[in-house]
């Protein structure tokens, strides 16, 4: 598919100074028309920062630092730069272009009013020229899409299950037809039988409607599941990605590997749980070369050294669409002083 949205090195730093936390450091990402493209690692790895990031809702003291966001008008026009728009270009395309379903959504809808009221006014916002008949049977419309009964209209928040008032959100982020959904960890706090109904649901709706996601879950098994390609994180890095089905048979990066362990999957054959050692690392105080390497079963002289970057992987041979950034996925050899390469 042709990109939708193209995250080029974008950086993210919280604070100023010595106690500036590089939270995203020259991060790429690209988003293709259509897909479910899943962001998956630890918490704190900087997945919610990525997409705060590239939308420009990133709450203060979060600072981008570099970077550009092309964004791909719908027919392929020129694309425009959504950390270059204005206040009022942002505003236009929020909820149209891209929306976002926000951690902990479920919680933000006003108690005191009625859910098709706040579903309304959402589009209110948007289209005012639309008379209140269209955007009441939109509402409706809307509700039915995402499972609740569209009688349910004037029902509160609070006369609605966890559930429930989770697809509301979806809903109203749905409301305005937006290319990009954005979902920040959508079914956390739901439980699995409602998450899976929920993933089910945003998966139909992606086939019949045609947006594309961007789905972020620490949970790598669900992602397995829905997402066309995956792409992992860590320390505020990408470190792999891929189509998903590749990516679950044979993870590269032993980051990957360890998360993948740390998740039943969903189906198919049990794995052995066997979780990563250690804790992800203080963003303050990096470790030196590949961030990974205190934790890693495989780490190498080199690796406390340089960094490796996100490249098709060359030692095991190319894969389509796959990009790594691990030792011992690239020739050490070709990059690296070959007293660095010994291994101990
Ligand atoms: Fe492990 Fe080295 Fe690869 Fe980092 S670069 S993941 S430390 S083997
Ligand atoms: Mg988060």
């Amino acid at each position: 598919g042709r990109p939708v949205l193209e995250i080029k090195n974008l950086s993210v730093d919280y604070g100023y100074g010595d106690d500036r936390v590089r939270a995203l450091r020259n991060v790429s990402l690209t988003l293709r028309e259509g897909e479910v493209l899943g962001l998956a690692g630890e918490s704190g790895c900087g997945k919610s920062t990525l997409v705060y990031g590239a939308t420009r809702l990133l709450p203060p003291p979060g600072l981008i630092s570099s970077g550009e966001v092309l964004y791909h008008p719908e027919g392929g026009g020129e694309p425009v730069d959504i950390l270059r728009q204005s206040e009022r270009e942002l505003r236009a395309g929020r909820w149209q272009d891209t929306a976002i379903v926000f951690q902990g959504a479920m919680n933000s809808l006003n108690p005191v009013h009625r859910i098709g009221r706040q579903i309304t006014d959402a589009i209110a916002a948007h289209r005012p020229r639309t008379s209140k008949a269209e955007r009441d049977a939109r509402a409706r419309e809307l509700l039915e899409m995402v499972g609740i009964d569209p009688g349910r209209i004037s029902a509160f928040p609070h006369q609605l299950s966890g559930g429930m008032r989770q697809r509301v959100m979806i809903a109203m982020a749905l409301a305005l037809e937006p290319r990009v959904l954005i979902m920040d960890e959508p079914t956390t706090a739901l439980d699995v039988v409602m998450q899976r109904q929920i993933v089910e649901q945003i998966v139909e709706l992606r086939e019949r409607l045609g947006f594309s996601v961007i789905f972020i879950t620490h949970d790598v098994s669900l992602l397995i599941e829905i997402a066309d390609r995956i792409a992992i994180m860590y320390a505020g890095d990408i470190v792999e990605q891929g189509p998903a089905a590749r990516l679950y048979r044979q993870p590269r990066h032993p980051y990957t590997k360890g998360l993948l362990s740390s998740f039943p999957p969903l189906r198919g054959p049990r794995r052995e749980m066997t979780g990563i050692p250690g804790s992800p690392p203080d963003l303050v105080n990096l470790p030196t070369g590949c961030p990974y390497h205190p934790r890693c079963p495989h780490a190498m002289p080199v690796c406390s050294e340089r960094l490796p970057s996100l490249i098709e992987p060359t030692a095991i041979g190319p894969e389509p669409d796959r990009l790594v950034a691990c030792w011992l996925d690239e020739d050490p050899a070709a990059t690296v002083p070959p007293e660095l390469a010994l291994r101990p």
